[in-house]
């Protein structure tokens, strides 16, 4: 799958709003790639797929986890996570994609995980602080992917669970995995 043919695929199943973001995500991540040394092709690629899944009805992705031996506790934490593991499992049956790096940088694009990749790293960060996301607490974040990706990255899990825990939303475990790893082995 090159890029022009991902692409098309996300060309066909995204909304036009959600399309123009994937196209700002995948310009944020290739200049975080190309700042922190880590493989463009790789990343453009999982940029242009991660939303893949989000359009997908809620229903459907829920019976392809269960039917296709999906971690079932995904089921469990509210229908925003599940387009990233399921979109994940989509992209390498569809469109046969079977790069383990670009598919775990789709999976974890929303929730990260603890020991993440470079290649996951900057896709996760990339749809956080990509030119669209205008909240305040992303401003602090930009400054710091300037200079140092693992500190951005720690800072996006602690302020995605600070607006997960205001909204009392449930916080899916590799979410908390992913920043205690930060917490413990940063500087
Ligand atoms: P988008 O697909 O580009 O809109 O961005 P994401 O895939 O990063 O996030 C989608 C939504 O998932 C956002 O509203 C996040 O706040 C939410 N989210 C992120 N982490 C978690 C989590 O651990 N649990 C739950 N329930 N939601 C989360
Ligand atoms: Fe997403
Ligand atoms: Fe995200
Ligand atoms: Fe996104």
């Amino acid at each position: 799958m090159n890029e022009e043919q991902a692409f098309h695929a996300v060309r066909q199943s995204l909304k036009k709003r959600r399309f123009e973001h994937t196209e700002r995500v995948v310009e944020e991540a290739a200049k975080l790639a190309q700042r922190f040394h880590v493989n463009v092709e790789k990343v453009r690629l999982a940029a242009i797929l991660h939303d893949y899944a989000k359009y997908r009805p809620i229903e459907e992705m829920r019976r392809t986890i269960k039917e296709k031996g999906l971690r079932t506790d995904l089921l469990l934490y509210g229908d925003e996570i599940l387009h990233a593991f399921v979109g994940a499992y989509y992209v390498q049956q569809e469109l046969k994609v079977n790069d383990e790096d670009v598919l775990t940088a789709i999976k974890y694009h929303t929730t990260g995980r603890a020991k993440m990749t470079q290649v996951e790293k900057v896709v996760f960060l990339a749809d956080y602080i990509e030119p669209g996301r205008t909240f305040e607490a992303v401003n602090e974040v930009r400054d710091w992917a300037e200079k140092d990706l693992d500190m951005a990255c720690f800072l996006t899990l602690r302020n995605t669970i600070d607006f997960l825990v205001k909204k009392e939303i449930p916080i899916y475990p590799d979410t908390f995995n992913a920043y205690n790893d930060y917490c413990l082995n940063i500087k």
